[in-house]
């Protein structure tokens, strides 16, 4: 009978367990978990914070009680495991109950430890009010935290997915929301064209935010938290989240004697097996070649992480028979009323890998236009200029966001091309989609990308000196034209091109626009086969263009503290929940 040892019990390790026991009805199983609660949803903090999620026994898939007797596992909770002699195959655990340390033999063991949050050097960063989220327990504090300071205001550091989604949640409860990040851009998966339109949203939410600054000190003074910006402001406020990232918790394999990746994830083979035959890893802890870019990488996503648990188990039952093929980091998250999404590379990392890349962006409505309540899509594409491999897409929308990233991920999981994004076989009725979903529409833009029907330029080619050497050209309707335009750009409408050629120049670059790209596409169609020969397509159209040129940071909004006048806003006070 295999006995099987495994540590942590939330994502990754409770799925191994419980594949483990489906697999084996015979196997010892000993499933190890620190904390107080396992299978918990760690996904859900952030709205069970917000008070979306107002039953806190909702966010636990299983108790360790009810784990135990239906997978017959022995499950050992407030237990960490805090050494691993590989030679003697026994693991040292701490009953963090009794405080009592004892020693438990394996055949084989799984490390499925997550990942712990970064807590920068910053001076104060101890102090009371200052948290991550990480679990139930940070969860628990946080909400008691929240109600006996009766807070009503919160700073977050760092504006990635969980960081913006504690903003939304305590915006939610009447919270005063300010994000310090220390990039130019929320969401580091996103290329700064797609944040902006992220930006814009959170400033017309009222969420206070800084960009390009960083937190450079905490004080404590009259019962508030100061943090001082590396700009010289200071920010005082009654609750700090810390969402500056992650990393591996992969200690304990380290000091096992367990390689280590050089992004400090646990190294594991495409069994996941570790450099231990006897030792499997999996989750946020470890690391593992990209599918695209083919150098390791971590993936903190619960996704990978429970499908690896079945992966983990099965190789350990059958021998090594099921191999894992990577993550692509499909990732998604409800910010507001937005939806962002994104799989794959994004055009800033191909950069900095230094492969060719073409990208292409799109606005489509969610569904058919005629039917009520269609909303806007933006969907970024980035793809090889040889063979149209898609490396990456990003999408920020509303309705609809999550089943184009789920289209297109499997196409890129596949190493599928936009040829395959043309072809994708979607349902279609008017509330749900257009005959030629937007996903599909990308495919075709980037076709004709590639296949020279149309040369594209993007927002960030514009430059002073680009503008003054090419002709622009804005093909709206005047009206639109006079709400808002490239500066410089001359206004011929559409409809009128083909009969106003003689006022467009032949010795220069000219530079098309409409709105989002497909009237700027008819007429550098219309331009090409008239004999222009340098005509560009802005790609994105002016929807872009505006999302990037409008200031992106929301500084000094609370100036004043406007607590309790802003009642359009603030209406709700904070809950006692
Ligand atoms: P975890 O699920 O973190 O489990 C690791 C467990 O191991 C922990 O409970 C820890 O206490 C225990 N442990 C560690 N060391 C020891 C030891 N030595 N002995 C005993 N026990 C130990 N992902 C998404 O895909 N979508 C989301 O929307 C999303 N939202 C998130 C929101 C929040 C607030 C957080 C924190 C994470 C979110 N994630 C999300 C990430 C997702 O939860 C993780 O990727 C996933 O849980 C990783 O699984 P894991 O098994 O590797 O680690």
């Amino acid at each position: 009978m295999a006995k099987i040892v495994i540590v942590g019990g939330v994502a990754g390790g409770a799925s191994t367990a419980a594949r483990l026991r489906r697999r084996d009805e015979l196997a010892e199983i000993i499933l190890f978990e620190r904390g107080e609660y396992i299978s918990y949803a760690n996904c859900g903090l952030p709205y069970y914070i917000g008070n979306v999620i107002t039953d806190r026994d909702r966010l636990f898939v299983q108790t360790p009680e009810g784990f135990a007797a239906r997978f017959k596992i022995d499950v050992r909770i407030r237990s960490e495991v805090t050494g691993i002699d590989r030679k003697a195959k026994r693991v040292t655990v701490i009953d963090l109950k009794s405080n009592k340390t004892y020693e438990e033999s394996y055949d084989k063991l799984v490390l499925s430890p997550g990942a712990e949050p970064v807590k920068p050097p910053i001076p104060g960063i101890d102090l009371d009010g200052i948290f991550t989220v990480r679990n139930v327990p940070d969860t628990d504090r946080i909400k008691e935290y929240i109600k006996r300071n009766k807070v009503r205001r919160a700073l977050i550091i760092g504006a990635g997915f969980i960081g913006l989604e504690m903003a939304e949640n305590l915006h939610r409860r009447g919270i005063l929301v300010t994000i310090v990040e220390m990039a130019e851009q929320v969401m580091t998966p996103l290329d700064f064209e797609m944040a902006a339109e992220v930006h814009q949203h959170l400033k017309a939410k009222n969420v206070e935010f800084y960009l390009k600054e960083a937190v450079t000190a905490f004080e404590s003074r009259l019962g508030r938290l100061v943090a001082r910006l590396s700009g010289g402001k200071e920010l005082q406020v009654g609750l700090v989240i810390l969402g500056v990232g992650v990393r591996p918790d992969s200690a304990l394999a380290r000091e096992a004697g367990l390689e280590i990746g050089g992004r400090g994830g646990i190294k594991v083979d495409e069994f996941l097996q570790t450099s231990d035959p006897d030792v499997y890893a999996l989750g946020d802890a470890i690391e593992f070649p990209h599918p695209v870019l083919g150098k390791p990488m971590s993936v903190y996503l619960a996704g990978p992480a429970n499908k690896q648990g079945r992966i983990v188990a099965d190789n350990i039952v059958l021998g090594n028979k099921r191999r894992y093929r990577g993550s692509i980091a499909t990732a998604i998250a409800k910010v507001f009323d937005l939806t962002v999404a994104a799989t794959g590379l994004s055009e800033k990392a191909l950069r900095a890998e230094g492969i060719p890349f073409v990208c292409s962006i799109t606005h489509s409505a969610s569904h058919a236009g005629y039917y009520p309540d269609a909303q806007p899509t933006s969907l970024k594409i980035v793809f090889s200029p040889e063979d149209g491999r898609l490396f990456g897409a990003q999408i920020v929308g509303y309705k609809g966001v999550d089943k184009r990233v789920d289209m297109i991920a499997s196409v890129l999981k596949q190493g599928g091309t936009v040829y395959d994004l043309q072809e994708i076989e979607h349902a279609y009725a008017p509330p749900f989609s257009s005959a030629k979903d937007p996903v599909n529409i990308a495919g075709f833009v980037a076709e004709n990308i590639i296949g020279g029907l149309v040369k594209i330029v993007h927002w960030h080619e514009l430059n002073e000196e680009e503008l003054s050497r090419s002709f622009i050209l804005d093909v709206r309707e005047v009206e639109e034209y006079k709400l808002g335009k490239i500066e410089g750009a001359e206004n011929i409408p559409l409809n009128s091109l083909r009969d106003r050629l003689k006022e467009l120049p032949r010795d220069r670059r000219i530079i098309v626009y409409c709105a989002v790209g497909l009237r700027a596409y008819l007429a550098c169609r219309i331009l090409s086969q008239n004999g222009f020969s340098e005509v560009y397509n802005l790609s994105g159209g002016y929807k872009t263009y505006e999302f990037v040129t409008e200031k992106q940071a929301n500084e000094d909004i609370f100036q004043g503290d406007v607590i309790g006048k802003d009642n359009n806003i603030y209406q709700t006070a904070v809950e006692e929940a």
